[in-house]
């Protein structure tokens, strides 16, 4: 009786295993014998969005998850999604088990992406769920008339501050619409949307070009390098010239900001404290360059900043590097801008490998490094500017394809000579574009 018993039950969970290898929604088989086994798993569930003026942590705490369990949380999320792009609206789903543990986190930013954070054998693991979703592109032309801004007409037409800003913004390295704009001249730009069913996820600008009688005729291309994050995905000339010549160069090729510049949790502590300088994911090993030429003032190991590298520049300023690997140039060094001065690691009180990277202006104050204007490069060279040659063949061809479909609109902005001058395309918001070092002084360059 007791054996006849068994095997029934080796039987059931034969059956059970079999359709959960087939399905993958294996939990949710209705199998009654097995259910209270099931329902263990998740019990209950808490969604939340992200609200107006909340951090990640006061988010977190609106599910439920506080304290020690949300810092676990952030820092197996941290490598993955950027708190600093956290937006109003954001999905947070908390699911708990019948002992009321949490088991499985969900982070979402747009409807096809969810982050997802599951205990797996004592620990937290990550993992990234994507529905399909496919780009299409449309091309905006547009004329400059009297009566209202550049910047007004793309909003009209549905695009998002975001995407207008860069719009603009690519268009502003090129032209100086202060001095040069006039009524008559074109614009026009070619922008893809990355769609899920019917909603616009996200927007790239891949061309974007101004004909004027004063300002003269350019264009700007998007270079896209395989590696999310990379430092060089960004508008160029035909030639590879960056439209922004000068600035501080990033300090690794890619960026991904882990934790930002001010009050935060610390990662380790779980304490309130102001973190002077910015924490960029980056593999252990990856080179880590100096940002600007300058003479290495430290160059030394500590338990809480691991390897640190220090370098003061030409007008005072300082740079700081962090938690490194290896460190490869000795303190009295001169280095030249975009040297490799060691490599990505995790030395000192870290949670993971990054790079902490500080910035003292001149008078000696902490300020964010990501606000000073940064360039991956001057000009493209080598791999890159081949790719880049590619690229914009392939963005000529689109735009051919557009223009014979037609379906492209044709926009007329009005915008008066006197009026274009004044709006000049609103500063603060190209701040969050391109760093307030930019916003107080567009000509000038610190380093
Ligand atoms: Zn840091």
């Amino acid at each position: 009786m007791i054996k006849d018993m068994s095997l029934k039950i080796l039987a059931i969970l034969v059956v059970f295993l079999c359709s959960s290898a087939f399905s993958s929604t294996g939990s949710y088989i209705q199998i009654p014998f097995l259910n209270t086994q099931v329902n263990k798993e998740r019990v209950f569930e808490i969604s939340g969005q992200v609200k107006s003026g909340q951090g990640l942590y006061q988010a977190l705490k609106d599910v439920s998850i506080e304290n020690a369990l949300a810092l676990e949380i952030i820092n197996t999320l941290r490598d993955d999604v950027e708190f600093s792009k956290l937006k109003v609206g954001d999905q947070l789903k908390a699911e708990y088990n019948f002992q009321g543990e949490l088991v499985r986190f969900t982070f979402s930013q747009n409807p096809a992406e969810k982050h997802l954070v599951k205990k797996s054998q004592g620990h937290w693991v990550y993992e990234f769920i994507e529905e399909p979703t496919f780009w299409e592109s449309r091309i905006v032309n547009g004329e400059l008339t009297e009566g209202s801004t550049l910047q007004g007409v793309l909003l009209e037409e549905g695009f998002s501050p975001e995407t207008t800003n860069n719009i603009v913004s690519a268009l502003m390295c090129k032209v100086n619409f202060r001095m040069h704009a006039r009524v008559g001249d074109a614009f026009q730009a070619l922008i893809q949307e990355r769609k899920y069913k019917e909603e616009v996820i996200e927007t790239r600008v891949l061309y974007t070009a101004y004909q004027g009688d004063r300002a003269g005729n350019h264009e700007t291309f998007l270079y896209q390098d395989e590696e999310k994050g990379s430092t060089y995905n960004a508008h160029y000339t035909q030639d590879g010239q960056a439209l922004i010549r000068s600035g501080l160069r990033y300090p690794l090729s890619r960026l991904h900001v882990r934790s930002g510049f001010g009050w935060r949790r610390h990662p380790v502590t779980g304490r309130r404290t102001m973190h002077r300088g910015v924490d960029l994911r980056g593999g252990v090993g990856k080179p880590v360059h100096a940002v600007a030429e300058g003479r290495v003032i430290q160059s030394t190991y500590n338990k809480y900043a691991g390897n640190k590298i220090a370098i003061r520049h030409r007008d005072g300023s300082i740079s700081y590097y962090m938690h490194l690997n290896k460190r490869r140039v000795n303190k009295g060094a001169w280095v030249k801008t975009y040297q490799v001065i060691g490599t990505v690691g995790k030395t000192g009180r870290v949670t993971g490998p990054h790079l902490h990277f500080g910035f003292k202006r001149p008078n000696g104050r902490w300020m964010n490094p990501l606000s000073k204007r940064m360039i991956a490069t001057p000009k493209l060279s080598g791999k890159r500017f081949e790719k880049l040659k590619v690229q914009i063949a392939q963005i000529k061809g689109l735009i051919q394809d557009l223009r014979i479909s037609k379906e492209s609109p044709y926009l007329l902005a009005k915008i008066p000579n006197i009026e274009f001058k004044e709006a000049r395309f609103s500063w603060p918001d190209l701040s969050q574009v391109m760093g307030d070092e930019l916003q107080r002084s567009p000509a000038s360059v610190t380093l």
